[in-house]
């Protein structure tokens, strides 16, 4: 579980991209005001703008009850909302077991509440990669909430979700460092976190700016990506997605 600082530090991945829109998502939830669904049909992740305003369309009778994406009616019935997601997790699709987790965790529409199976599909979802249920586990090993609180399994957790791109995660571990007195490593950490468009992490490396920690430069190249990454993210239609419905985290 040993992970080198080389692996740590290295720049993460390129967000993936919606598949209607073709803009950016960020891996943390309601960052730059974008939020996500999955789509258990085809396995598409699509962003809040494109999935509210299909729903408007749908509402003003203009499209039907379908995926955006793939066209395929919703599930009407909890027998085909089984299947379309056994059929994801058949081909491994490690977004399907994250989402279906959720499902359990939370309960309702189609899906009895079941911690025990959320955290079942959880494990088999990092098994497969999947960068959003690191940070899921490592909050919920921080917090002692649904698994036993384990701060050394929530730091792993911390650092693969930050190694594949989780801004959230990646802001944490700059918490972390900042709490033990490495303001160098924290600032490391906050300046990728603000570099992948993330608020707070940005107003960290501004207040390490002022203290001293990071150089005029350094502050001056992070604020540079910070507003690229958030005007890579922005749209018209995700702006008015929000403000319709905004997101709890
Ligand atoms: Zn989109
Ligand atoms: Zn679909």
């Amino acid at each position: 579980m040993n992970i080198s600082d080389d692996d740590l530090f290295k720049d993460p991945p390129p967000k993936e991209d919606c598949e209607i829109c073709m803009l950016p998502i960020p891996y943390a939830q309601s960052l730059c005001r974008v939020g996500k669904t999955y789509m258990p049909c085809c396995g598409k992740v699509l962003c809040s703008g494109c999935i509210i305003a299909s729903f408007t369309e749908m509402e003003k009778g203009n499209m039907k009850q379908w995926c955006a994406f793939c066209r395929l009616p919703f599930p009407r019935t909890s027998g085909e909302f089984t299947k379309r997601y056994n059929n994801r997790m058949k081909v491994k699709d490690a977004e399907a077991f994250r989402m279906l987790g959720k499902c359990y965790l939370d309960g309702g529409g189609f899906v009895k509440k079941s911690i025990n199976k959320a955290i079942e599909l959880w494990n088999r979802a990092v098994e497969l990669g999947s960068i959003g249920v690191h940070y899921y586990l490592a909050t919920a090993y921080l917090e002692g909430r649904y698994v036993g609180r384990n701060p050394t399994i929530a730091l792993h957790h911390f650092k693969m979700a930050a190694i594949g791109g989780h801004e959230k995660a990646r802001y944490y571990l700059g918490l972390f460092e900042y709490d033990n007195g490495n303001h160098h490593r924290a600032m490391k950490h906050f300046m990728i976190a603000a570099r992948s468009g993330y608020d707070d992490a940005l107003k960290e490396v501004g207040m390490g700016y002022k203290a001293g920690h990071v150089t005029k430069d350094d502050y001056a190249s992070t604020l540079r990506a910070y507003k690229e990454s958030q005007d890579e993210m922005s749209s018209e239609q995700r702006t008015k997605a929000e403000m319709e419905f905004p997101f709890k985290d």
